[in-house]
């Protein structure tokens, strides 16, 4: 491998990137506009790749487009590269900062280029801004990233680079003037090809990390609400059906709460539809923030809820339960809304997921015909 032409690397590895833009742009245009950065993360292999055609013909073009632009643009691309990750995660973006730096960058360039060359100066800026930015890149995504392959891969690869270029930043201190990118040493040739291919691999974790991005939010609106972001019917079903045949597995107990809204059609009718939207927003954000971590909240139809608690106890489940209904009581948001819930724990009769909801809808029917806005037990 060390008797490979770095030119021929070189080139390889731009086609490469090249090719990823392309597939980025297309991935671009199938994804949903909730998914941020995929422009940025188009955008810098691109730019990369006309960096390293740049690189690639030294000596067919002027020194200035083949040194000064190249580096520039290869500077350019990583740091779209990292704005690109910072709008993914929701960070602000270092924009000033990374365009002033490599801005600064490009005297130095100019000046050991066109007015006093010298191989070894122009390598110690450029490995010296590469690696801060790689760097940066991989805290970026270990800090707000998800703990995923993608991730994990495009972090890697951000941290060879770094470890790389620190490598060449090094040994930059004792380049000869008259050096090029394309005369090395075996262990120059070395670094250079670990550091191109790195670079595919970032753009290969990026759209990965994009891909799982995607597949995460399908999931989310497949089995969540749309208007109040509690499971939907389905999903809490599945839950409902895992969590009793665990129960039934190690003799524990689990305990639904059927909660439906009173008089829900006069808020409607009174106030209107969108305020009696709004209630049911509200109502679940409160719920939501009253139960604990394992358990699961979903809209059953309607305004009518299902509570799923595991490890919990028809007495617990009641004193779950009251303290929702006396949380919503207790509003002094207006249109004023009360509920009425019915709980029910699983028993060795409960052979079924219906079963046990049939029978917390029996006491939600009790709680309705006792006078609303209180709390029954099934037997
Ligand atoms: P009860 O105390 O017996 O439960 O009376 P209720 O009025 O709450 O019950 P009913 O079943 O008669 O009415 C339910 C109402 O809920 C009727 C329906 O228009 C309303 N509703 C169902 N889904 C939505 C929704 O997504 N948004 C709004 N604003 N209203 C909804
Ligand atoms: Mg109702
Ligand atoms: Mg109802």
């Amino acid at each position: 491998m060390l008797n490979l032409d770095p030119r021929t690397i070189y080139l390889l590895a731009g086609f490469m990137g090249g090719l990823m833009s392309v597939v980025l742009f297309f991935l671009r245009r199938s994804f949903p506009p909730t998914i941020k950065g995929l422009t940025e993360w188009t955008a810098a292999p691109a730019i990369m790749f006309v960096s390293i055609l740049l690189l690639g013909a030294r000596d067919a073009i002027p020194n200035f487009f083949s040194v000064v632009v190249a580096n520039l643009a290869l500077l350019a691309g990583l740091a779209l590269l990292y704005f690109g990750s910072q709008r993914f995660l929701g960070r602000p973006r270092s924009v000033r900062l990374w365009s002033g730096l490599i801005l600064a960058a490009a005297p130095v360039l100019v000046w050991y280029s066109q007015i006093e060359p010298h191989y070894g100066k122009r390598l110690l800026v450029v490995s010296f801004l590469i690696a801060l930015l790689s760097a940066s890149h991989a805290r970026l995504l270990m800090r707000y990233g998800t703990r995923s392959f993608a991730t994990y891969l495009t972090v890697a690869s951000l941290l060879i680079q770094a470890g790389v270029q620190a490598l060449r930043f090094v040994s930059a201190f004792d380049m000869p003037a008259d050096g090029t990118l394309f005369t090395l040493s075996p262990a120059q040739t070395l670094l250079v090809t670990t550091y191109t291919f790195c670079l595919l691999m970032v753009t290969i974790g990026v759209v990965l990390m994009a891909t799982d991005r995607l597949r995460t939010e399908f999931e989310h609106l497949a089995s969540h609400d749309s208007l109040t972001g509690a499971l939907t019917r389905r999903a809490l079903l599945e839950s409902c059906e895992r969590e009793l045949e665990r129960c039934q597995r190690k003799s524990h107990v689990m305990s639904l709460l059927m909660m439906d809204l009173d008089h829900f059609k006069a808020i409607n009718d009174s106030h209107g539809h969108l305020t009696g939207d709004r209630v049911l927003i509200d109502f679940v954000a409160r719920v939501t923030e009253l139960l604990r971590r394992p358990d699961r909240f979903g809209r059953f139809g309607g305004e009518e809820f299902v509570a799923l608690l595991p490890e919990t106890s028809l007495e617990e489940a009641r004193i779950v339960a009251e303290r929702i209904r006396a949380d919503i009581a207790s509003t002094s948001v207006q249109p004023w809304c009360t509920v009425s819930i019915g709980a029910a724990t699983s028993s060795a009769a409960d052979a079924t997921v219906d079963a046990l909801l049939a029978r917390a809808d029996e006491a939600l029917y009790q709680a309705k015909a006792a006078g609303r806005n209180c709390v029954r037990t099934a037997a």
